[in-house]
């Protein structure tokens, strides 16, 4: 089984991945969590790359995340599945449309055909969007210190990787969920975890 939590810089995605997949873990088989980019030792090169090593050409940076989800892919995610472990990742092929093509304004089918070819065509079994209205992201974001290159964006850019995200979600209603993000971390692990009855993850 494989589940992917998105959302927007400052939705509390990395929190409420972290708590579902200990919640998970709970229930019979082994839970690996793990994020994008920098899911690998490899990845985690391409991610600095891509954070902060300073401006990257818009194609250049959907090569780069698509480089490190093949790595991902094909290293980590594939074999924990075939051995039958819940696998919970931190982002993925709906980030890259929604930064690279919401954002950069790269075609989606691009990005899609991309992320197709570089996971092999690994599609994730559910799709958690963690919703968030962008003032209230931004609230949180300047609570914490440690801004990369692509959060540093604009509001506007925030708006439409928000939308995206949403629009996705509508377009193929089976495989995702949308959590509204809002509230105290209890309350939104809360609403994840509910999740379960009305989806694979039962
Ligand atoms: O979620 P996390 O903070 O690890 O994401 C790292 C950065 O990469 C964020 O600024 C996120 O917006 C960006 N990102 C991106 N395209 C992706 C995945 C992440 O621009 N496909
Ligand atoms: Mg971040």
């Amino acid at each position: 089984l494989f589940i992917v939590f998105e959302g927007g810089d400052g939705c509390g995605k990395t929190t409420q991945v972290e708590r579902a997949a200990r919640w998970l873990s709970q229930f019979d088989g082994e839970v690996m969590l793990t994020r994008e980019p920098g899911g690998t030792q490899l990845g985690s090169q391409i991610r600095e790359l891509l954070l902060h090593g300073g401006h990257v050409d818009p194609r250049a940076e959907a090569l780069l995340f698509a480089a490190d989800r093949a790595h991902h892919v094909a290293t980590d995610i594939r074999p924990a599945l075939e051995c039958g472990a819940i696998v919970v990742c931190d982002r993925y092929i709906d980030s890259s449309v929604a930064y690279q093509s919401g954002g950069r304004g790269l075609a989606e089918y691009d990005i899609e055909d991309l992320s197709a070819w570089a996971s092999g065509d690994l599609l994730p079994d559910l799709t958690i969007v963690l919703d968030l209205d962008v003032a209230v992201a931004d609230a949180r974001r300047s609570a914490r210190s440690s801004a990369d290159r692509i959060e540093a964006e604009g509001a506007q850019w925030r708006q439409s990787i928000r939308e995206t995200f949403l629009r996705r979600a509508a377009r193929t209603p089976d495989r995702y969920r949308v959590v509204d993000a809002d509230g105290a971390p209890d309350e939104v692990a809360q609403r994840v975890r509910s999740v379960r009855a009305t989806t694979a993850l039962n």
